[in-house]
């Protein structure tokens, strides 16, 4: 027999089965085993932080209803029931973190929140607003990326790992934090009767949620999804954080109006009266309407506080152009004043840009788009020119939009 071939001392592969193979005082390790020794560390670390003196850098920052609705007007406009909801629910949530309950006393419970409104109408920026306000940690989660445990999909318990990577694995500031779940409209039941097919991205993801809504210790794996088999799990207790979601709910206006009694389908409804109906129907909205939907009551329940947000018309579109601390029109003022140029917008291009975007139904998010379309030249120009003012006229804008592939985009 020839010589003994080396061997990783660690898994045992022989050379000949590995790229590398690293000597050591008495043995050998492979690059497989390397990679598995780092993942191990990395994770041991993860967990050691754990501990609450990891993370003297959390304060609680918690307001008072009226604050937090005078904070949230700074960067929201309007929509002003879903912020007294959201300021309400906000701060009772957080005044019963503080409270430590003693033997016999009243348990305050958790007030999560279902926001429902047209897709751009600012329930994300509320969200994310409050959680600015309060310096918690806060993840944007999509609900139609999950489905039930054993399916391809993700599993709900990664909502509580992106929650984790925001604040760097500390686990007493996540377990603080607030989730924004958008798109709950999605996870739906498909259809009321239960039939023999699994509803795996529906009704299966809404059990899934009921667990980490509740408040208990669930295993989460610190990478996320099924891929790293080997991960050790980091325990969160879910009790303190609070979930805000949030979807369009497509049609759920006429599950309002049949049970507030009022028809908002006919041919000789006209549209404006119906648009106006509808506006006015969503803030009747309550748990039974999204029972209707397809959320099932076990998820309700767990979701008390409901709120709607009014579609944007054009007063307020206009507005949201100039008025929010970080409105457009001020972030491309500031883009220029950074290059020495002083930008001014006439009126009549603020209109302009806010009739495009209900023309082009583009809401709110399209407003970004515009501008960009308009100011692109300009901003590509400036920097290199001697011009000490740009100002924006109309006709300069009509000229730049029409130009720009923005004005294909136009719905029939
Ligand atoms: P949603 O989550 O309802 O689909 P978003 O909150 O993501 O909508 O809104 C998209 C963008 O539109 C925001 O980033 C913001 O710039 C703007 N926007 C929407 N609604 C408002 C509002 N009421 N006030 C100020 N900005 C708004």
């Amino acid at each position: 027999m020839a010589k003994t071939t080396l061997h990783c001392s660690f898994c045992g592969r022989s050379r000949d089965e590995v790229k590398i193979l690293i000597a050591g005082q008495e043995g050998h390790i492979c690059e497989n085993c390397v990679e598995h020794a780092r993942e191990i560390i990395e994770q041991e670390l993860m967990i050691r932080s754990e501990t609450p003196a990891a993370s003297p850098s959390f304060k609680l920052n918690v307001k008072k209803p009226v604050e937090v609705k005078r904070f949230l007007d700074e960067y929201v406009i309007g929509q002003d029931d879903a912020k007294k909801v959201l300021a309400v629910a906000v701060y009772n949530h957080y005044k019963r973190l503080q409270q430590k309950v003693a033997e016999g006393e009243v348990d305050i419970e958790k007030s999560n929140i279902v926001m429902v409104g047209e897709t751009g109408t600012g329930k994300t920026l509320l969200a994310k607003t409050i959680a600015k306000l309060l310096n918690v940690p806060f993840a944007i989660v999509d609900a139609t990326v999950f489905t039930e445990a054993g399916y391809v999909g993700e599993d709900v318990e990664s909502i509580l790992t992106r929650l984790l990577q925001v604040c760097n694995y500390d686990v007493p500031a996540a377990e603080r934090g607030i989730v924004y779940i958008d798109e709950i409209d999605k996870i739906a039941r498909k259809g009321d009767n239960p039939s023999i097919t699994r509803d795996v991205s529906g009704e299966g993801v809404q059990q899934g949620l009921l667990k980490l809504l509740e408040g208990t210790d669930v295993l989460v794996p610190p990478q996320g999804g099924r891929k790293h088999p080997e991960q050790k799990l980091i325990k969160i207790n879910t009790q303190n954080i609070l979930f805000i979601c949030g979807g369009a709910f497509d049609g759920i206006d006429r599950v309002i109006a049949r049970r507030v009694n009022t028809n908002a389908i006919g041919f000789n409804v006209n549209k404006d009266l119906q648009e106006h109906m509808k506006k006015n129907l969503l803030q009747y909205i309550n748990a039974t309407d999204l029972k209707s939907f397809g959320l099932i009551p076990e998820l309700l329940g767990r979701l008390p506080v409901v709120t709607h947000l009014n579609p944007l018309d054009k007063p307020t579109l206009r507005s949201i152009l100039t008025e929010p601390k970080n409105a457009l029109i001020k972030q491309y003022k500031r883009l220029f004043e950074l290059e020495n140029i002083q930008l001014n917008v006439d009126e009549d291009v603020l209109d302009f840009m806010v009739d495009k975007a209900l023309e082009y139904k583009l809401g709110a998010r399209g407003l970004r788009s515009i501008c960009e379309s308009i100011l692109t030249d300009a901003m590509f120009e400036m920097p290199s020119s001697k011009q000490q003012v740009f100002h924006l006229t109309l006709e300069y804008a009509v000229k730049k939009f029409d130009k720009s592939k923005m004005s294909l985009l136009k719905v029939a």
